[in-house]
C-alpha cells in the first residue's frame, strides 16, 4: 500500500539531495539557492467553490439514476421506455437535461453534446446497439488556452448479476451512479467559475459491456487531435458503508509504463528507470498535491498500478489512445453490492443500493476532483519538448525546454526526487527561463519541469527526454 501522510518536499536523508538543499542552482547568469518550496498553495476562489459541492445534490442525483430501474447499456431506449422512465434511454435523457439546466444557470456557459454510435455485436453486446455518451463542454475563456482540455468522467450504465439481463433492476448506485454524480456536481459547481482552459464533464455508457463508450470517445478525441491534458475517471466512489471501509481515503490508480508506449519509449524507460513517470503517474502525484493544498476531507491514496486485480475501467480507454488518465475508487469495495441482483440470501443483502452509499464521502471525492480540474484549467500548459542534455559526462545537470505554449506563465520550476521515491521531494523556481543547470547529478535523481502561472497554479510536470 502506498499512502503518504508526510508533507511533500521534506528534505530526505540522502547525501545527494542534502547537497542539493545547500547547493546553488545556476540559471543562465544568475544564481539562487534552493528553497525546496512546498508544492501547492490553495486558490481562495477554488476553495470557496468547493464549499458549494453538496452531498444532498449528489444524493438526489444518485437516487434519480437508481429510479430508472436498470441502466444496462442493452436495456430499452425507445421513446415509450424513455417516457415511462425505465432503462438507459431515460437515464441518458435525464443526464442531458441536468447538464442543460446547469448551462442555463450560467448563461449558456456550457455546450451539451452527445457522442452516439452504433456498437456492432460483441462479447457482451448481443445485437447492434446504439451507445450514447453525454457531455458538457465548458469552453476556456482564454482564446489561446481554450484548446487545452481537462476532463472528468463516470459511467452511467449499470448491470446486475447477468450482463445480459435487462429486465431485473440494476440500481448501480455506487457503480457508477457515484461517478456520474461526481461529473454532474463538478459541472454544476465549476460552471459558476471561469477558467482559461476547457473543462469537459463526461458521462459514458457501455462500460459494463466492455468499455465501449469510453473507447469511442477517447478514439474520437485522438482522431480529432484534441489537446486532452488529463482525464479523471470516477468509478465506484460511493464509500460503501461496510465495516472495514476507510472513509478518509480514496484510491487513485495510475498506469506506470504507458499502455501506448512505443518500442523506442520502452527502451528509454528500461534504460533510465522511467517506469514510474508516465503522464498518468504525474497526474496522480498532482492529485496528491491538490489533496494537500485543499481541505477536501479525503486523502488520495496513490496506487501505482493501472487498476485492481481482475478489473478495468474507462481510464484505460484513454490510456490506450496515449492520454493521461487515472481512476478514483473507494478504499474498500463490497462485492455483495456490485454486479448483483437485488436480493437477500442467508441474511446477506446483495445489490448496489443507495442505502449503502455514503453521500458525504462522494461529495468529498467530488471536491478533490473539482479542485484538480480547476487547478489544471487555471494553470499554464506544461512546458514543451523538455530535454536533459547528455552531450558530456558531467555531474551537473542541464535541462532545456520550450516555453509553455499559449501564455499564462510566470515562471518555471524544476522538481526532483530520489529514484526510489514515489513523489516529488524538491521544487526549485528557475524564473522565466527555458534552461536551468542544477548542481545535482542526473544519474542520482529524477527531474521534471513544470510551468507556474501568475497565481498559484502549476502545470503537470514533464519528465525530460535525453538529448545528446
Ligand atoms: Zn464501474
Amino acid at each position: 500500500m502506498l499512502y503518504f501522510r508526510k508533507a511533500i518536499y521534506r528534505p530526505v536523508a540522502d547525501a545527494a539531495l542534502l547537497l542539493a538543499t545547500i547547493g546553488v542552482v545556476t540559471i543562465g547568469s544568475s544564481t539562487q539557492s534552493d528553497k525546496s518550496e512546498p508544492a501547492f498553495a490553495a486558490d481562495p476562489q477554488i476553495a470557496a467553490a468547493l464549499q458549494q459541492i453538496s452531498a444532498q445534490r449528489i444524493q438526489a442525483n444518485i437516487e434519480k439514476l437508481v429510479s430508472f430501474g436498470t441502466r444496462s447499456t442493452i436495456s430499452p431506449q425507445d421513446p415509450a421506455s424513455i417516457a415511462a422512465g425505465r432503462g438507459i434511454g431515460a437515464a441518458r435523457e435525464w443526464i442531458k437535461s441536468e447538464f442543460e439546466r446547469y448551462s442555463k444557470d450560467c448563461g449558456g456557459c456550457m455546450e451539451v453534446n452527445t457522442d452516439a454510435f452504433t456498437q456492432e455485436p460483441a462479447e457482451r453486446i448481443p445485437k447492434a446497439t446504439e451507445i450514447t455518451n453525454v457531455y458538457a463542454v465548458m469552453k476556456g475563456t482564454d482564446a489561446a488556452n481554450a484548446k487545452r482540455i481537462v476532463l472528468v468522467t463516470g459511467h452511467y450504465d449499470s448491470r446486475n448479476s447477468d450482463t445480459f439481463n435487462v429486465s431485473d433492476d440494476a440500481p448501480g448506485a455506487n457503480d457508477d451512479g457515484s461517478g456520474t454524480a461526481v461529473s454532474l456536481e463538478c459541472a454544476r459547481v465549476l460552471s459558476k467559475m471561469k477558467f482559461p482552459a476547457t473543462i469537459i464533464f463526461l458521462t459514458v455508457a457501455g462500460e459494463e459491456q466492455g468499455l465501449n463508450g469510453s473507447h469511442h470517445f477517447a478514439k474520437m478525441a485522438k482522431d480529432a487531435g484534441w489537446d486532452l491534458e488529463a482525464v479523471l475517471n470516477n468509478d465506484i466512489v460511493g464509500g460503501d458503508k461496510s465495516a472495514e471501509q476507510d472513509h478518509s481515503v480514496v484510491r487513485v490508480f495510475s498506469e506506470g509504463v504507458p499502455t501506448a508506449a512505443t518500442e523506442q519509449d520502452l527502451r528509454r524507460i528500461r534504460g533510465l528507470g522511467g517506469e514510474s513517470d508516465s503522464g498518468s503517474r504525474e497526474l496522480a502525484r498532482y492529485i496528491a498535491d491538490v489533496g494537500r493544498a485543499y481541505e477536501v476531507g479525503v486523502k488520495p491514496m496513490l496506487v501505482f498500478r493501472l487498476d485492481r486485480f481482475l478489473r478495468g475501467g474507462d481510464h484505460y480507454s484513454f490510456n490506450q489512445q496515449g492520454f493521461t488518465a487515472v481512476r478514483f475508487t473507494e478504499y474498500r469495495e463490497d462485492f455483495h453490492h456490485q454486479h448483483q441482483n437485488v436480493r437477500t440470501e442467508n441474511g446477506i443483502e446483495y445489490g448496489d443500493l443507495p442505502k449503502f452509499v455514503d453521500y458525504d464521502y462522494v461529495a468529498r471525492v467530488a471536491r478533490l476532483n473539482a479542485a484538480t480540474l480547476a487547478s489544471l484549467a487555471s494553470a499554464p500548459a506544461p512546458p514543451a519538448n523538455v530535454r536533459i542534455l547528455t552531450k558530456n559526462l558531467e555531474n551537473d545537470t542541464t535541462l532545456t525546454w520550450e516555453a509553455s505554449p499559449r501564455g499564462l506563465v510566470a515562471e518555471y520550476e524544476v522538481v526532483w526526487r530520489a529514484t526510489t521515491s514515489p513523489q516529488w521531494e524538491h521544487a526549485q523556481s528557475v524564473g522565466n527561463a527555458t534552461t536551468a543547470t542544477m548542481k545535482l547529478s542526473k544519474d542520482n535523481v529524477i527531474f521534471a519541469v513544470r510551468a507556474v502561472g501568475r497565481a498559484v497554479h502549476r502545470s503537470l510536470p514533464v519528465v525530460p527526454v535525453p538529448e545528446r
